[in-house]
């Protein structure tokens, strides 16, 4: 096992590392920029390392400066949680080049599936079905809609190294296709440094199915069941929960196996994620996610498997401690993102948390860094905490659910409490009747304003 981890992240995902690491009894060490002096995760951790100031780039992003409190720390071993530097591989080849320790996949695994065309490829490869669009890369005007016509439009341009729900245009005719490729092409460029894009037939009323792995590197893998994660603004998440309303046992069974057979064939080491668009009892890759995820927790509460310990534990070179028989699913969880934005117009409202009180009860798990008297930075994401309901089935969930929200005040800033105090009480989400573009077309007609 690992002397020492270094948490190379903040927020709520650091002090859930953090959390973990307490239980296994591994000494921590938190790193933070300027603007996160007094900040949860450094309060709470053994040691702290201050990396830069509030640009990410100058901080959380800043390899050297990370590496440098590995050395200063001892620490051998890094967990990156989400974001940030989860997925570059080039950073994880460089600690082990220094002998730390990565808590996270094979360096040539994030890459494969860092770039999005090369991800597609892959799953076809290896029997996984994906969404209709181009076979690799869009070179030219004329190759692209020769592609759409035959997918037919709707068609929607990606970015190869898209991600966060950025580099994405729907095209709904011809004559619109030039100018959303060159658009897409510069916003990919601008964004992520690589102008590649490819085409995707644009689904209708697909949900969004995603599919937890866990795998050892020499393997051995098995899935976690599904977590739908179809409530999404902008391409982000909103509301996950898992089982899927819309998933039974056998497709669950099926999906999982041949998601995790592809793992085991790849010899996949840690956490992963493997996304689906699910339409008319069909799948469609779209993509893989190297890392752990915002939404984790929603399995953790139906699996009881703590995925945060299992993913060091792989990372330490152990074998996996379950087989996919000793995985059982019970009950049902949702999990709320409450971001620190104003629930109508989704505009960022960092500042100073004046009250706050967190709702408590059975069932019921908060994760989040912010305290009474935290002022939320304006240099990160919106997310403020994360409220994950557990109930034996989908009605007492919800249940609880509506009482843990109205029990919650966060105060001083504005937040999407209201948003989700609105969603819990809606028909369509009450009966699972839900897709990925029902978010938008509820906040389109006022749902939030009446
Ligand atoms: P990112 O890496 O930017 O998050 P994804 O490929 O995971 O991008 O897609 C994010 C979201 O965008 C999906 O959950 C879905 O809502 C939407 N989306 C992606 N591909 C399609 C598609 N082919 N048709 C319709 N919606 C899509």
């Amino acid at each position: 096992m690992f002397d020492k981890i270094l948490i190379a992240n903040r927020g709520e995902i650091a002090m859930r590392v953090l959390r973990a690491c307490k239980e296994l009894g591994i000494p921590t060490v938190a790193v933070h920029s300027t603007a996160d002096a007094d900040a949860m995760h450094v309060r709470f951790a053994d040691e702290s390392v201050c990396i830069g100031p509030p640009a990410a780039k100058d901080s959380y992003l800043n390899i050297p400066s990370v590496l440098a409190a590995c050395e200063i720390t001892g620490a051998d071993a890094v967990h990156p949680g989400y974001g940030f530097l989860s997925e570059n591989a080039r950073f994880a080849e460089i600690l082990g080049e220094h002998n730390v320790h990565f808590i996270g996949p094979k360096p040539e695994h994030i890459r494969l599936m860092g770039d999005k065309i090369e991800a597609k490829r892959t799953a076809v490869r290896l029997g996984i079905p994906v969404v209709p669009g181009s076979e690799g890369g869009i070179s030219s005007d004329e190759e692209a809609a020769k592609i759409a016509r035959e997918i037919g439009f709707p068609v929607l341009v990606k970015a190869a190294a898209g991600g966060g729900g950025r580099g994405m245009k729907v095209v709904q005719t011809p004559e619109e296709l030039s100018n959303a490729l060159s658009t897409a092409r510069a916003e990919a460029k601008a964004a992520f440094g690589d102008d590649a894009v490819y085409l995707e037939k644009y689904l209708q009323r697909p949900r969004h199915i995603e599919i937890q792995l866990l795998g050892d590197g020499k393997g051995n893998a098995i899935h976690l069941g599904e977590r739908d994660c179809s409530l999404q603004r902008r391409h982000q998440k909103v509301w996950e929960e898992s089982p899927s309303p819309a998933l039974n046992t056998a497709a669950r069974d099926a999906i999982g196996e041949t998601v995790a057979k592809a793992m085991r064939e790849l010899e996949y080491l840690g956490v992963g994620t493997v996304e689906f668009l699910y339409e008319d009892g069909k799948f469609f890759f779209i993509e893989m996610n190297t890392r752990i995820q915002v939404e984790h927790p929603v399995t953790e509460m139906v699996t009881d498997i703590d995925l945060i310990f299992e993913q060091i534990r792989v990372a330490a070179g152990a074998p996996l401690s379950l087989k996919q028989s000793d995985v059982k699913f019970h009950g049902h969880a949702i999990e709320c993102r409450i971001n620190a934005e104003n629930p109508v117009s989704f505009r960022p409202s960092p500042g100073r948390i004046q009250h706050y009180h967190a709702p408590g009860g059975l069932g019921v798990r908060m994760d989040s860094a912010i305290y009474q008297g935290y002022s939320i930075p304006p240099y990160y994401d919106s997310l403020a905490a994360k409220l994950i309901v557990h109930g034996k089935t989908r009605t007492e969930c919800l249940m609880r659910l509506k009482r843990a929200l109205d029990e919650m005040v966060m105060d001083g800033i504005e937040t999407t409490l209201p948003l989700h105090r609105a969603l819990v009480r809606e028909a369509d989400i009450i009966d699972g009747n839900y897709h990925i573009h029902w978010l938008e077309q509820f906040l389109a007609r006022g749902g939030m304003e009446s």
